[in-house]
C-alpha cells in the first residue's frame, strides 16, 4: 500500500492505524446508490524532517550484533549522519512490546518495539527534549507474507499508545536493494547509505566469525576477545573515515596470530540457523545462545548477515527468471538486462566480503552458495515461498550435514513465527533422510529459557560424543592413539598460527588440526589457504 503524507486522506478519528482501518476503508463502498468510491486508505505521515533537522537528528537503529552495530554507526557517520544503536533487547523490552502491540504478534515485534520504547522512555524520563524533532527510527521493512510486513504498522500504534505519535520510523525496503525512497519520512537514504550499511555488515560478520571460532581454543581466557574488542575500534576508525577496512583487517590478522591457541582440545561444532531476528541477536532474544553453548564446550558456527543479502539477490533473480516472456506488465518493467545486473551485483558482493575474508588468511568460511542451497532445499521446500528465512533454514540444515560442517544444527525460531513452524515441519522429513544429523529446533519465548537449553543439552551431549569418536578415529588413523598423553605433551604440541586454515577433512577443528600435522613441515606454515581456495572454486563452478 503506498504511503503518502498527505493530511486529506487520513480517516476520521485520526492517525490510529489499525489493520481493520485499512481493510475496512479499502473496500468498495457498500451503498449501491453511492456514486463517489471512498478515498482509498493512507497511512498518515508525521511532516518531513526539514533541512536542519536532517543534519542534526539521531538515527536510531538495532537488532544486529553489537560488533554489527558499531561498526555501522561507524560507517554512517562516514557520511555525515548521527546513528545510534540501541542496546540489544532484553525481557523487559520484551514486557514492554506485549504491553503496546497487538496481540499474536511474533516475538521479534515484540523486542523490538518494546525496545525502542524503553529507550524512548528513558529519553523523556532524564528531560530529554523535543524527542519526536530529534530522533528517528531507521528499520528494514518488507511488504511480506509473514509479519515482517505489519512491523511498521506496530511501531506507529505502539509510538502512538506511548505518546510519541509524531516519532518517526524511516524503513528501508529490503527488496528494493540500493533504491531506497524514504524522501516522505524526510530522511534521504540514498546507494552511498545502503553500501556503508553493507560494509558494516560484512566486517561485522567477519569479526563475529573469528570470536566463535577461535575462542573455544584460547589459551589465556580473554585474549581473543581483546583483540577483537580492539579491531574492531580500528575498523570503527577506518569506516568513520571511509577508509578501506582492508589495511585493519590484516592488523587484525597478525595480532590474533600472536595469541596462544590450543586446538587440541575436542569440541563439537554446532551450527546456530532458523529465523533471522532470532539467530542473530545476542540477548535475552534467544536465550544468549551463543555464548552459552560456548560456556557448554562447543564451538558455534553462527550465520553472517551476508547470507541474507545473498538471498535477496537470489530470490530477486528468481523473480525475474520467473517472468521472463511473459506478457504481463511486470515482465515489461524489468528490463532485459535485469538477470545480469543483479548477477554482477552478487559477484561483486562476494568478492568485496572474500576480499576482507583474504585480509583476514581465509580464516573465516565463505558465504555458502544461494544455488547449492536452493538445490538443496528443492526437493522439500519451495524455493519460491517468501517469508522468515523461506527455504534457507531447511537448505541450511542439509549443507551442513551433507558438507560435513557441523556436528550438530540448532534452529532457532521466534515465538509465533510462522515461517519457521513451516520450516520445523519440513525438518522431520530431512531427519527422516538424514538419520545421521542431529537436529534441534528451540522455540523462544521470553521464558522457558531451561527447558530450552536443557532440550539443547541432550543433543549437545551426543555431538560431543561424536566429536570424541572423530578425533580418536582420525588419531588412530595416524597413528597417533592415547593423543596428546599428559600436560607435558601438551604443551610441547606444535601448534599452527591461530588465523591458519586447517585442513577440512573432518567436521570437528580438533581433528582437522590432526590432518594439519600431517602436512610436510615446510607447508605447516604456509599461508595458502588450499582448502578455502577449493571451497571457493567449488562454490563458483556450481552456481
Ligand atoms: S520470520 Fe517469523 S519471527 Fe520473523 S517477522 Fe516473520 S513471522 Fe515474525
Amino acid at each position: 500500500m503506498k504511503e503518502s503524507g498527505d493530511s486529506s486522506n487520513v480517516p476520521p478519528g485520526g492517525q490510529d492505524v489499525t489493520a481493520q482501518d485499512v481493510v475496512v476503508s479499502s473496500l468498495p463502498a457498500q451503498d449501491p446508490g453511492q456514486s463517489e468510491p471512498e478515498a482509498h486508505y493512507r497511512l498518515s505521515q508525521p511532516p518531513p524532517l526539514t533541512d536542519w533537522e536532517r543534519r542534526q537528528v539521531t538515527i536510531l537503529f538495532g537488532g544486529l550484533t553489537v560488533a554489527h552495530e558499531r561498526l555501522i554507526e561507524g560507517a554512517w557517520e562516514g557520511l555525515g549522519f548521527h546513528p545510534k544503536a540501541l542496546p540489544v533487547p532484553d525481557n523487559e523490552a520484551l514486557a514492554i512490546g506485549r504491553e503496546y502491540c497487538n496481540r499474536g504478534m511474533c516475538n521479534p515485534t515484540y523486542y523490538t518495539v518494546g525496545n525502542l520504547l524503553k529507550y524512548l522512555f528513558k529519553l523523556r524520563k532524564a528531560g530529554v527534549p523535543h524527542i519526536e524533532e530529534r530522533f528517528v527510527y531507521l528499520t528494514a521493512g518488507s511488504c511480506g507474507p509473514c509479519r515482517f510486513g505489519t512491523y511498521e504498522a506496530e511501531y506507529r500504534r505502539a509510538l502512538k499508545q506511548a505518546g510519541f505519535s509524531r516519532f518517526r520510523i524511516v524503513l528501508v525496503q529490503q527488496a528494493r536493494g540500493l533504491a531506497q525512497s524514504t524522501e516522505d519520512s524526510g530522511l534521504k537514504i540514498d546507494r552511498g547509505f545502503i553500501l556503508a550499511l553493507v560494509r558494516g555488515l560484512m566486517v561485522g560478520d567477519l569479526l563475529n566469525e573469528l570470536g566463535y571460532a577461535l575462542r573455544p581454543y584460547e589459551v589465556v581466557k580473554g585474549s581473543v576477545d581483546d583483540v577483537l574488542e580492539q579491531g574492531r575500534r580500528w575498523l570503527y576508525w577506518a569506516l568513520r573515515d571511509r577508509e578501506s577496512p582492508v589495511p585493519v583487517l590484516r592488523r587484525i590478522r597478525k595480532r590474533i596470530d600472536k595469541l596462544a591457541i590450543d586446538y587440541s582440545r575436542v569440541k563439537p561444532r554446532v551450527k546456530i540457523t532458523g529465523e533471522f531476528w532470532a539467530q542473530t541477536t545476542e540477548g535475552d532474544g534467544n536465550y544468549r545462545m551463543a555464548r552459552w553453548l560456548e560456556e557448554e564446550g562447543a564451538e558455534v558456527m553462527v550465520e553472517p548477515v551476508g547470507t541474507w543479502i545473498d538471498y535477496l539477490l537470489w530470490k530477486r533473480m528468481q523473480w525475474v527468471r520467473d517472468r521472463k516472456g511473459l506478457p504481463t506488465a511486470a515482465a515489461r518493467e524489468m528490463p532485459g538486462l535485469a538477470e545480469v545486473r543483479l548477477r554482477v551485483g552478487q559477484i561483486i558482493f562476494d568478492s568485496v566480503y572474500n576480499t576482507y575474508r583474504a585480509a583476514l588468511g581465509f580464516r573465516t568460511e565463505p558465504l555458502a552458495s544461494m544455488d547449492v542451497l536452493g538445490r538443496y532445499a528443492d526437493r522439500y521446500f519451495n524455493t519460491r515461498v517468501g517469508g522468515g528465512e523461506g527455504h534457507m533454514e531447511v537448505a541450511k540444515t542439509i549443507f551442513s550435514v551433507r558438507r560435513r560442517k557441523a556436528h550438530m544444527v540448532i534452529s532457532i525460531k521466534p515465538f509465533g513465527c510462522m515461517p519457521s513452524t513451516q520450516s520445523d515441519g519440513v525438518q522431520v522429513k530431512v531427519m527422516e533422510d538424514y538419520p545421521d544429523a542431529l537436529f534441534v529446533s528451540v522455540e523462544t519465548s521470553g521464558d522457558s529459557e531451561v527447558n530450552a537449553k536443557s532440550r539443547v543439552q541432550m543433543v549437545l551431549f551426543e555431538a560431543q560424543a561424536r566429536a570424541r569418536e572423530e578425533f580418536r578415529r582420525t588419531a588412530e588413523r595416524f597413528q597417533l592413539e592415547g593423543f596428546p598423553k599428559t600436560q607435558v605433551d601438551e604443551a610441547k604440541l606444535e601448534m599452527p598460527l591461530p588465523m591458519t586454515p586447517l585442513p577440512r577433512r573432518e567436521i570437528g577443528t580438533a581433528a582437522n588440526y590432526l590432518w594439519w600435522l600431517q602436512r610436510p613441515a615446510a607447508l605447516r606454515s604456509l599461508p595458502v589457504p588450499t582448502e578455502a581456495l577449493t571451497e571457493l572454486l567449488r562454490k563458483y563452478r556450481r552456481r
